[in-house]
């Protein structure tokens, strides 16, 4: 068996989800994409093969493997689909603020329910005018009595019209800039709550992407995550996380791309002999593991870092990389994937032009790749290093 950075027991579980993967999600991958229609049924097998309990730790019911192997499991997923990728993502999305900042109460009321998958969540943090800049954020919320009153809208919201739970970030300050944002849990049948319409997409086309409405949306004061006005910082430590499921789905997808190129080379024949023995194919074939290879270096070690108890402060650039890397693998190998499979490579039949539309996603959300660049070098410029050619003229 050829050396591999994880564990015999990590294989083990890798070995299961890959072949729940091939065997059951892998033949439904096409119909998902065509039919733009949430895939409840994947939903239903990551519920009976207890896989969403691969992002939760025991205590919830889940299965305790850490960070490193819910990546992992994220990556297995999404080489045959994006979409069902993206489920177990926001599944981790959505249920980070309640892991990091929740109550006692708020836990046991909702972390074991997500983790077996009865219910599912979703992140609410982007509006119609406030993506990148998320503190220029529009939506408010007042307390009266014992209640929160919601008033705004939430835009491009993964997960919206089938999520149980929604966290909601809103303005109980406007005056206040970043330090008057607080976070909310919102139930789908919150009073004053709607889901008003789905985005049609270029890519990940059975994952839900929707408009929030809240008009005096009424949620207890219990439901508040956090102390009001720290839910800026929670939505960042949420995304120092959550961007290395999206690094995972983007390396997923660039993986299944190079194996499935790999496979047409080796067969499709010109000029007398199989393409892969053509040096420009082979050469697009060795960068496209070889970019694979060093996404999954970062990612991996990430996963380690959370998993090793890695303080906050060295995760932001951690995830921040990974998230970089590997989305702009996705979108780089894909696109050759495709050279690769030549004209067959842009039609319906062959899956690589799915994957390349699906890839593109990764490069925008959770923080666009221009911001993830601006993070990086944000934590480069607060590092103390030592200069080694300091005093060199
Ligand atoms: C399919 C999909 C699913 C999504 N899911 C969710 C979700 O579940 N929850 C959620 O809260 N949001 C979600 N989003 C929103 C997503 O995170 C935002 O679209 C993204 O952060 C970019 O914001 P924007 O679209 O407003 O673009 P803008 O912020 O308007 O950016 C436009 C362009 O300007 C660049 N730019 C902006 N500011 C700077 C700067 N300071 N320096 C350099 N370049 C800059 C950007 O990189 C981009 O290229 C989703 C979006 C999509 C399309």
């Amino acid at each position: 068996m050829p050396w591999d950075v994880l564990t015999d027991e990590q294989r083990e579980l890798r070995e299961l989800v890959r072949t729940l993967a091939r065997e059951r999600i892998a033949p439904r991958a096409a119909e998902i994409d065509e039919s733009h229609e949430f895939p409840w049924d994947v939903v239903e097998l990551f519920r009976e093969h207890e896989i969403f309990g691969l992002l939760f730790d025991e205590e919830w019911g889940g299965t305790g493997t850490g960070m490193l192997m819910a990546l992992v499991t994220i990556e297995e997923i999404s080489k045959v689909c994006a979409t069902s990728g993206l489920i177990l993502a926001v599944q981790e999305l959505g249920s980070l603020g309640l892991k990091l900042a929740g109550s006692p109460e708020q836990r046991e009321r909702y972390l074991p329910r997500l983790a077996s998958g009865e219910w599912l969540c979703a992140y609410a943090l982007s509006e119609a005018g406030s993506g990148s800049d998320s503190a220029a954020m529009r939506t408010t919320a007042r307390l009266e009595g014992d209640e929160y009153i919601l008033d705004g809208g939430k835009r491009f919201i993964t997960n919206a019209g089938v999520a149980n739970l929604y966290i909601v970030f809103a303005k109980t300050d406007p005056e206040a800039g970043h330090s008057g944002i607080s976070a909310f849990v919102v139930e789908s049948d919150a009073p004053g709550f709607a889901v008003a319409r789905l985005e049609p997409k270029m890519g990940i086309a059975g994952s839900t992407t929707g408009e929030l409405v809240f008009e005096g949306c009424r949620v207890p004061a219990g439901n508040l995550l956090g102390e009001e006005g720290e839910g800026f910082r929670i939505a960042m430590r949420i995304l120092d996380r959550s961007r290395a499921g999206i690094a995972a789905q983007g390396l997923g997808i660039a993986q299944g791309a190079t194996d499935y190129a790999l496979e047409y080379a080796k067969t499709r024949e010109t000029m007398g002999k199989p393409i892969a023995q053509h040096q420009l194919i082979a050469a697009k074939l060795a960068d496209m593991e070889t970019k694979c290879e060093a996404g999954r270096g970062l990612l991996y070690r990430f996963g380690r870092m959370v998993d090793e108890g890695a303080p906050d402060r060295e995760l932001t650039k951690a995830s921040a990389m990974a998230k970089l890397y590997c989305s702009d693998v996705a979108m780089e190998v894909t696109t050759e994937a495709v050279q690769v499979l030549g004209g067959y490579g842009y039609i319906r039949e062959y899956p690589v032009e799915r994957m390349m539309r699906d890839a593109k996603i990764t490069q925008l959300y959770e923080g666009t790749n221009e911001i993830q660049r601006l993070v990086v070098a944000r934590e480069m410029l607060k590092e103390q290093r030592a200069f080694l050619l300091a005093g060199v003229s």
